[in-house]
């Protein structure tokens, strides 16, 4: 291809998505084809001779569309949300164009630069203190990851990356029974093992863990020989939002000399609204590290998360490894794949610029604050429904419920729901019993769109019933 080609079916494509975005509340939100179905479509040799674009572009609109789920669907309430707001596109569009490697700052010094400004823009957005620095990771599990790593290396005297772990006994994590998997596969990957992360019971309207349960839980294993490493808490669970209390954990941390992560990756964006703070996310300065995926609620295209540290040195220990193809001479400056495991960088930071100026903190504070609202309305419009129950109220905006009957009863309203189109729902557990989860979150969703689930629960129940 050559760059006329390129001038010219970019400017097709731009045509073809601002068309798509316009008639995607006209589509079902769930892809509705079978395993295999897409597959069967595609040849199984790759072709030996060069093919039209026209061509490829035809296969794309009719074998690989009808095989996809509407993540920027106004009526997606699945999951969580993964808004890919346009000016967070267009900058994609530029990152993907230039194509740099940003991993040194002389690889690419804007993207250094732009990124440390963008790091501080969100930390002064989401109420944090003074003296944060941090990176932008592709992921939330990432990022635990790294944290996880710090842990090891800090519990270890920093001799695990050297020595490796064997003969150093059990170095142990403690969590909520609330986190996300990411915290368990962190673990995992660090060698800690699934069996040395300690899960405390959470409980109480915002289901946090037990403070005095898990200062009992550290007790017990400084007893037992094992060496307490870390603690993860969290700002709104994946599973129905729940939040530990920030305070209660770090005076835990501080007792015992403990590194602390705070995984807030879906509701650390709601933090730009000041009101918020106060029930979720008093203390939050006391973290050593935290992370929240500016590309679930806030409209930074996947992917894109930032991890904020309190003091980055603990990290650089941990991660910093410089062979000498990577040194770079002269003044000092910040190469931020030293606080990552991956070399190479995309330039993130980029759609984060775009995104927070075109909008502005108000204009993005609009629409969460939107957001919590509707789905408290939508709470309460299916409480009112005969026989339903809410089995966890709303923590910002997510919150889950129950029809009539058992749990195979619930699956199968959820999957008729989402074989229905009009909306998209999933379903979770707590307590034990199968849920269906609400999460309202869609940058371009209003409040009809939201009010639809409850005529479409509501419909589906009347016919199936
Ligand atoms: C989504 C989510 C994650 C995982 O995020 P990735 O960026 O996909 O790794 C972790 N924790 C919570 C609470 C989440 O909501």
């Amino acid at each position: 291809m050559n760059w006329d080609d390129f001038e010219a079916w970019s400017k097709r494509i731009a045509t073809w998505g601002a068309r798509y975005h316009k008639t995607l509340r006209d589509r079902p939100v769930r892809a509705q084809t079978g395993p295999g179905q897409i597959a069967a479509q595609l040849p199984a040799q790759p072709p030996e001779a060069p093919e039209d674009m026209a061509a490829i572009m035809a296969d794309f609109d009719t074998i690989v569309m009808p095989g996809m789920t509407h993540w920027q669907h106004p009526r997606f309430f699945a999951y969580f949300p993964a808004n890919a707001t346009p000016p967070s596109m267009l900058a994609e569009q530029l990152v993907n164009t230039v194509a740099a490697q940003c991993m040194l700052w002389q690889t690419s010094p804007a993207a250094t630069e732009v990124e440390g400004r963008m790091i501080d823009w969100l930390r002064q957005a989401l109420g944090l203190a003074e003296g944060f620095t941090g990176v932008i990771q592709d992921s939330a599990s990432s990022a635990t990851l790294s944290a996880v790593l710090t842990m090891r290396e800090r519990a270890t005297g920093h001799t695990g990356n050297r020595e490796g772990l064997s003969g150093k006994g059990h170095l142990r994590i403690y969590c909520s029974d609330q986190v996300h998997s990411s915290i368990d596969r962190a673990c995992w990957v660090a060698g800690i093992g699934q069996d040395n992360l300690v899960k405390i019971a959470a409980s109480g309207p915002l289901h946090g863990m037990d403070a005095a349960a898990l200062d009992a839980a550290i007790r017990a294993d400084i007893a037992a020989g094992h060496t307490p490493a870390g603690i993860i808490a969290i700002t709104g669970g994946t599973g129905v939002g729940a939040c530990d209390d920030l305070e209660a954990v770090l005076q835990v941390a501080r007792r015992h000399d403990l590194y602390t992560h705070l995984d807030a990756a879906w509701a650390g964006s709601a933090m730009i609204c000041p009101e918020f703070r106060a029930r979720f996310w008093a203390g939050v300065d006391g973290f050593d590290s935290i992370v929240f995926n500016p590309h679930k609620w806030l409209g930074a295209q996947f992917d894109c998360s930032v991890q904020f540290l309190r003091d980055a040195t603990p990290q650089l220990n941990t991660l910093k490894i410089e062979p000498e193809y990577l040194r770079t001479s002269g003044a000092a400056v910040t190469n931020y794949s030293e606080w990552t495991i991956p070399l190479g960088r995309r330039f993130r930071a980029l759609k984060l610029w775009f995104l927070i100026r075109s909008y502005g903190l108000d204009g993005l504070r609009a629409r969460i604050r939107n957001h919590v609202l509707w789905a408290q309305e939508l709470c309460e419009a299916l409480r009112a429904l005969d026989g339903f129950e809410i089995v966890t109220e709303p923590i910002l905006s997510v919150f889950s419920f129950r029809c009539p009957g058992d749990d195979t009863m619930q699956q199968w309203l959820v999957d008729a729901i989402n074989d229905d189109g009009r909306i998209y729902l999933t379903q979770g557990a707590f307590g034990g019993r199968k849920v269906i989860r609400v999460q309202v979150g869609q940058f371009d969703t209003t409040r009809a769109d939201v009010m639809t689930v409850h005529e479409v629960v509501s419909d589906i129940w009347q016919r199936l019933r």
